[in-house]
């Protein structure tokens, strides 16, 4: 998107780039090492797990892929169902159908824009083998809700976390609560490499299979470790481990994962303050999140009235120099959706959700007069 902006525009959304970048990857170059699962995986991943308070976690190539490796450890098979939100990223669904399993979309909460509990409930079948859901804009889902529906069910929880490192419900890390969850570090998210991503593993069955599969269906992990004197092939498994180079690049960004999360947060804060008496003037709805949460800023939206609003809004915004943008098209009614999915009901509350939604620009790097253009611009709309 900043391709095509304008010199002084407001971008919707810049890379961060962490202090320690060019530094490890020097240090990479000059090394004899620049394939996976050297220093700094290692340190990256010591950094997610205290980042995320998961007890395992393994880098991968990215969200996708470490949604493809859940599919496979949950031992989905022809037949099987998913159950997942509508609303959110393709590969949620991908990762199913790549094991024949079949995607049952469902209905979100308007208020959050996250997976509706009561539906997960409705959506359950005798061949439902896994929920995942995904924490909007690093909102949490209402997990209490959501367990109380699969965990009786003896069905398994996936979280698709790439919104929400970092974020809490309750006295819980998101990404703790399933049996795994999964995290993006492509360049739009709050911590990246450009292209990366994360399994992170609460079981420690599932985790010693997840590292053979991770790793050509080898058990090179553990001869790395010296605990076996050779390494051979064991089980299904493909290359789902970054070069070192990614890992490099994100070492140094989680290392400045707070300065991030607090850069971030300030914007959150600024437009929630500034936005709110023009919002309930106009019936439009600002992004919210349970006080008693921590979300974690990833994203900063509106909920205009109408799609007119929706398209006015955008336009409005991009005649000031800055540019905001829709979200998800709804998964249920997209053609593939439609060919390998089935949905409960009529989404409805999706397909508005998606027609009404702008976001903001949000960034680490926005300087406040940017900031200070982004309210102004919105402030000056009138529908
Ligand atoms: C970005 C994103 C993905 C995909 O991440 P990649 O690392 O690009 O594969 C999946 N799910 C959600 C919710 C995302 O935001």
């Amino acid at each position: 998107m900043s391709g095509s902006a304008g010199p002084d525009e407001v971008v919707f959304s810049r890379p961060y780039r962490a202090s320690g970048e060019l530094a490890n990857l020097e240090a990479v170059l000059r090394s004899d090492h620049s394939h996976g699962d050297g220093d700094f995986t290692r340190s990256a991943t010591r950094r997610l797990r205290a980042v995320s308070g998961a007890p395992h976690a393994l880098l991968t190539t990215s969200c996708t892929h470490a949604l493809e490796m859940a599919g496979l450890l949950l031992g989905l098979r022809p037949g099987d169902e998913v159950v997942l939100p509508s609303f959110t990223f393709p590969s949620a669904a991908t990762a199913v159908v790549a094991r024949g399993a079949v995607p049952v979309f469902v209905d979100i909460d308007p208020l959050t824009g996250n997976i509706d509990p009561n539906q997960v409930a409705e959506a359950l079948t005798p061949r439902t083998r896994a929920v995942t859901v995904m924490h909007y804009g690093g909102v949490p889902v209402d997990l209490d809700a959501v367990l109380a529906v699969t965990e009786p069910a003896g069905v398994a929880l996936v979280e698709d976390n790439a919104h929400g490192l970092g974020g809490r419900y309750g006295d819980r890390m998101l990404g703790g609560a399933g049996v795994m969850a999964t995290q993006s570090f492509h360049d739009t998210k709050n911590v990246h490499c450009g292209e990366g991503g994360a399994l992170l593993v609460n079981d420690d069955v599932l985790f010693r299979r997840a590292e053979i599969l991770r790793e050509k269906g080898t058990d090179r992990a553990r001869f790395l470790r010296g605990e076996v004197d050779k390494y051979t092939w064991q089980d299904q498994g493909s290359s789902y481990l970054p070069s070192e180079l990614n890992a490099a690049v994100l070492d140094a960004q989680l290392a400045e994962f707070d300065t991030i999360q607090a850069a971030r947060h300030r914007v959150w804060n600024a437009y929630a303050a500034a936005l709110g008496e023009w919002a309930d003037a106009h019936g439009v709805r600002l992004m919210s999140s349970d006080p008693g949460l921590q979300h974690t800023a990833h994203l900063f939206y509106l909920v205009m009235p109408d799609h007119e609003g929706q398209q006015a809004l955008i336009a409005h915004l991009r005649t000031h120099g800055v540019r905001a943008t829709f979200h998800y098209v709804p998964l249920d009614t997209s053609p593939a959706g439609e060919h390998f999915g089935r949905r409960l009901t009529q989404l409805d509350r999706t397909a508005q959700f998606s027609r009404r939604l702008v976001r903001l620009p949000l960034w680490a790097g926005l300087a406040d007069a940017q900031v200070e253009r982004v309210i102004a611009g919105v402030l000056s709309y009138r529908p």
